[in-house]
C-alpha cells in the first residue's frame, strides 16, 4: 500500500484522513492547528508531523485539503513547503483552489518530477464522513490510475476530467457557483413563501418533487435551515472564496456571468455580517431580517 501524507485536517480533511487510516494506509498528518492533529495520536498507523517538507520524507502520495489558493501555494511552494522536501511521487489537491493556483503549483512540482492531480470534491461534510464524495480529477492519467484506490476510500463517484492541471478545478467552481445561486434563490423564495404564511415543510415537500428543486431545497434547507441548526458544515468564507474564484475565472476567460456578480456580493455581505466561520446556510438570515420573518418548521 502507498504511504500517504495528509495536510489540512479541517471539517473535510479530518474525515478523509481518518477513513484512509481506517482502511489500513499509513498516513503522515499535518495541520496548522495542533488540536486538529490530536485525535490522530490514537492511530498506530498515523504519524504527526510539523512541516510539509517533513511529510515528504514519509509519504509517496500527499493529499491536501486546504482552505484557499493562498494557503495551498504556501504549503506547496513556501518555506519548508512540499517543493523544498524529498521528490515524492504524487500530489493530490482535494481543496477548492481554482484553476490558476492549481496550474501554478502543478508547474512548480512537476519540474521536480512530482505528478500533480487536482481532485476537488463535492458532497459536503456528510460525504466526507461516509466516504461518498464526488471527486473530479485532472492531471496525468497514469497518476490517476495509480491512485484510484486511494481516492475510492474517500469518494464513490470519481470522474477523470482531463490531463491538464486545473481542469477539475474549473468544473468544481462551476458546480459551487450553481450551488451558491441555488442557495440564494431558494432563500429568497422560501422567505417569500413564509411571508405569505406557507408552511416551510409543505413548501419543501412540493418543491422537491417539482421543477424548482435544487441542492438547497433537497439538502441544505431540510438539514440546517428549517430546524434552525445552521450546521451544514460549509463556512460562508469558503462559499465566498469559491464564487470569487469563479468570477475571477470568468474574467480571465472573458465569459459573462450576470448572476454571479450579485451572488458574490451576497456572500461577501454574509461573511462580513455573520463572520467567515458562519455556516453558509446562514445567508438566509439576511433575507429573513429584511422581510421580518423566520423560516421555521410549524409544530406537528
Ligand atoms: P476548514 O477550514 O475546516 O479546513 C482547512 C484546514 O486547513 C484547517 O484545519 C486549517 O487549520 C488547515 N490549515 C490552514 N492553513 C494551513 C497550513 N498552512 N498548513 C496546514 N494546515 C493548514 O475547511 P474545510 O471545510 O475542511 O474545506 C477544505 C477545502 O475543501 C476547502 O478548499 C473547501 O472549499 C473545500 N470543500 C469543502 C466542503 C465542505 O462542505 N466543507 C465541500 C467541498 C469542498
Amino acid at each position: 500500500m502507498a504511504k500517504l501524507g495528509f495536510i489540512g485536517l479541517g471539517n473535510m480533511g479530518h474525515h478523509m484522513a481518518r477513513r484512509l487510516l481506517e482502511n489500513g494506509y499509513s498516513v503522515a498528518v499535518l495541520d496548522a492547528r495542533k488540536e486538529a492533529m490530536d485525535p490522530f495520536r490514537a492511530y498506530e498507523n498515523a504519524v504527526i508531523t510539523s512541516t510539509p517538507a517533513e511529510v515528504t520524507e514519509l509519504a509517496d502520495t500527499i493529499l491536501v485539503s486546504l482552505p484557499n489558493p493562498q494557503v495551498a501555494k504556501i504549503v506547496a511552494l513556501g518555506e519548508n513547503g512540499l517543493s523544498s522536501g524529498r521528490a515524492f511521487k504524487t500530489y493530490i489537491d482535494l481543496s477548492t483552489t481554482g484553476p490558476e493556483a492549481s496550474q501554478q503549483v502543478a508547474t512548480a512540482l512537476t519540474d521536480k518530477g512530482i505528478s500533480c492531480l487536482d481532485a476537488p470534491v463535492s458532497g459536503g461534510v456528510p460525504g466526507a464522513e461516509k466516504g461518498t464524495l464526488s471527486i473530479m480529477v485532472a492531471g496525468p492519467k497514469e497518476a490517476y490510475d495509480v491512485n484510484q484506490s486511494v481516492l475510492e476510500v474517500i469518494g464513490k463517484k470519481i470522474f477523470y476530467v482531463g490531463p491538464e492541471a486545473g481542469q477539475a478545478q474549473t468544473l468544481k467552481i462551476m458546480n459551487n457557483y450553481l450551488s451558491a445561486v441555488a442557495l440564494i434563490a431558494t432563500s429568497e423564495a422560501m422567505v417569500l413563501g413564509t411571508k405569505a404564511g406557507l408552511d416551510p415543510k409543505i413548501m419543501l415537500d412540493v418543491l422537491n418533487v417539482s421543477s424548482g428543486r435544487n441542492s438547497a431545497t433537497l439538502d441544505k434547507f431540510p438539514a440546517a435551515v428549517v430546524n434552525r441548526k445552521f450546521d451544514y458544515g460549509f463556512k460562508s468564507g469558503l462559499m465566498y472564496k469559491d464564487v470569487a474564484l469563479c468570477m475571477h475565472e470568468a474574467d480571465r476567460l472573458g465569459a459573462t456571468m450576470w448572476i454571479g456578480s450579485n451572488v458574490k456580493e451576497f456572500f461577501k455581505l454574509t461573511k462580513e455580517h455573520l463572520g467567515v466561520d458562519s455556516d453558509t446556510t446562514e445567508v438566509v438570515r439576511l433575507f429573513e431580517e429584511w422581510a421580518k420573518v423566520q423560516i421555521e418548521a410549524k409544530e406537528e
